[in-house]
């Protein structure tokens, strides 16, 4: 599942491949992946695309009108399986893709989702703002202050907190174990129960680990690439995430597997110790 340095990486990708480019048509093939009716989209959607932002694991594409109107917004959420490419408009078309978005230059971009839990929207700068109201903080931008206010008062293990796209924005499973992991914390310790040290050395991991992903164009497991279909690089970092069995990098313990709300955590049974306070 894409998380922020994935989805970062097709941000950065569309600002190098799209931006300064008129959408001058699209083709939905598939309604599930469009919020809000797909006929009105596919005539709505158009404009010079403009700024390309992002917060959490959303993309904010700016659309730009020809006579003054203020823009419109195509907002991009990836869900599990989505991808997003930029080819030439008569580039043979793959299973699976839901929706085309040509370019005046001959080339279209591509949204392919086997999921089908992603979404495309076009939107008011009203209804994106309010979209990102509801989400937490940009998860690499947090300050040791905003990190610890958000913790404060929350008992609810520390792996479900960072999953919370309301509290911090951006972290999924993968990047959630990998700095638990950095900062030798178990996955079912009380948020409100780390200390302060505790709480700033997991923010500085969280920033640390998704920067280097983001280095690393993310991590590709199954589905996820980049807008030129590339997959991401960073797998081969990955210290816990899916290597349960295996010898921690640090120790040499072998690496944990518990379930928790569902979803796996990976962990080290001795670097990541649980404490009084633990569920
Ligand atoms: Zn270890």
């Amino acid at each position: 599942m894409p998380e922020l340095p994935e989805v970062e990486t097709v941000r950065r990708g569309l600002e190098v491949r799209a931006a300064g480019r008129h959408i001058v048509g699209a083709e939905v093939r598939h309604p599930q992946v469009i919020a809000g009716r797909a006929d009105l989209f596919e005539e709505s959607v158009r404009g010079l695309i403009g700024r390309l932002d992002r917060k959490g694991k959303a993309i904010a594409v700016e659309l730009l009108a020809r006579n003054g109107e203020p823009p419109h917004y195509l907002l991009v959420r990836l869900g599990m399986t989505g991808q997003v490419t930029v080819v030439p408009r008569d580039y043979p078309l793959e299973p699976h893709t839901h929706v085309r978005l040509m370019l005046e230059n001959g080339e279209e971009i591509r949204y392919r989702d086997v999921r089908r839990f992603g979404r495309l929207r076009y939107c008011t700068r009203g209804e994106l703002q309010e979209v990102f109201s509801g989400l937490g903080p940009d998860a690499p931008a947090m300050t040791d202050a905003e990190f610890l206010a958000a913790l404060a008062g929350r008992r609810t293990p520390i792996k479900s907190w960072l999953l919370n796209q309301g509290r911090l924005a951006g972290v999924g499973n993968i990047y959630a174990d990998e700095a638990l992991f950095a900062a030798r914390i178990h996955p079912l310790t009380l948020a409100a129960s780390l200390k302060p040290a505790e709480a700033c050395r997991l923010r500085r991991a969280v920033e640390r680990v998704l920067r280097k992903a983001i280095a690393m164009q993310g991590t590709s497991l199954r589905d996820y690439i980049d807008i030129e279909g590339r997959p991401g690089r960073f797998r081969v970092k990955l210290k816990v995430y899916q290597r349960t069995g295996e010898p921690c990098p640090r120790c040499g313990a072998k690496i944990r597997r518990l379930v928790l709300s569902g979803r796996s955590s990976h962990y080290c049974p001795r670097c990541q110790r649980r404490h009084a306070g633990s569920q």
